[in-house]
């Protein structure tokens, strides 16, 4: 059965490319070029996996999904179409700008213009040349993905991408204020505990955040450190998620959306369970200092 493999690549629209570069090479550490309007990211031995466009949406503009081979896209391109999924096949421009082989375009029930492609440009030839000096690298290869990406969903989206291949289910319910109860969704798609996660609630932009993980524990930290030393602001400090078991912090990039740091992902568990809060840490709002740790009584319930 055609099925994604990994999140291959995304696209955003940047307002700000100065402060992009700053964040993107200083504190995570990616890989910059530049073609003409778009500013691309690396992270491994790929062409690239972010693309950041100039225009003043600061948000996210596609995800791209990864099938095998071109065999496996029409395979899924046939069964999106009997699920009464409308899709069109990419011009050889639009997959030739993807710097892919191919490509099928849709969208999500949310509104999240979505392509899945075979065939990307992987410059072999290049080894990755990090933003700052890393300890290890980008936890990528052997098909886990780019990261997770969280995104702002609508009802029929699990129904979605499970057709996409994606598989998951709830694995928290959240105590939000006023006694509402979130129950978001996170899914899996190779190795990596979760690719993709919606359900959170309300939120202005398409993207909550994008999760990016390190091989080495010491680059994440110094991830944090160099955060706090530049001022970013911390959305949520360092903790470890119950679901993935990732030790991470959260910044806002300079588009507003967050970027999840982390290292440790575990693999996608073969039996359903679900927690009511993170192993530890994790702290958000008032009780965060400018350092991302947390400082006072924690906002959860303990
Ligand atoms: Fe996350």
């Amino acid at each position: 059965m055609s099925q994604v493999t990994e999140l291959g690549y995304v696209g955003f629209g940047i307002s700000d490319p100065g402060k992009w570069k700053e964040y993107a090479t200083g504190v995570i550490g990616a890989e910059w070029h530049e073609a003409g309007d778009v500013a691309y990211l690396r992270l491994d031995l790929w062409h690239h996996r972010i693309a950041l466009h100039k225009d003043a949406s600061d948000d996210l503009l596609y995800v791209g999904w990864r099938v095998s081979d071109e065999p496996a896209l029409q395979a899924m391109a046939e069964r999106l179409r009997a699920g009464g999924i409308a899709c069109t096949a990419g011009t050889p421009a639009e997959a030739a700008s993807r710097r892919v082989l191919g490509l099928l375009k849709l969208e999500s029930p949310g509104g999240i213009p979505t392509e899945i492609f075979y065939g990307p440009e992987v410059h072999a030839h290049r080894p990755f040349h990090p933003g700052r000096p890393l300890f290890g690298r980008f936890r990528t290869g052997d098909a886990l993905g780019l990261g997770h990406i969280v995104l702002r969903e609508d009802g029929g989206a699990e129904s979605f991408y499970h057709l996409l291949g994606l598989r998951g289910t709830v694995q928290y319910k959240v105590q939000l204020p006023g006694g509402l109860v979130a129950t978001p969704l996170f899914m899996h798609c190779n190795e990596r505990q979760h690719s993709l996660a919606f359900g959170l609630g309300p939120m202005p932009k398409r993207c909550h955040h994008l999760m990016l993980e390190y091989t080495h524990m010491p680059d994440m930290g110094m991830a944090s450190e160099i955060a706090r030393q530049r001022h970013v602001r911390f959305s949520m400090a360092i903790g470890t998620h119950a679901n993935d078991g990732a030790l991470s912090f959260y910044t806002e990039s300079p588009s507003g959306w967050q970027v999840e740091l982390g290292w440790g992902v575990q693999p996608p568990s073969t039996h359903v369970e679900y927690y009511t809060e993170d192993v530890w840490g994790h702290g958000v709002g008032a009780n965060l200092d400018e350092a991302g740790y947390g400082i006072g009584p924690d906002t959860r319930s303990r």
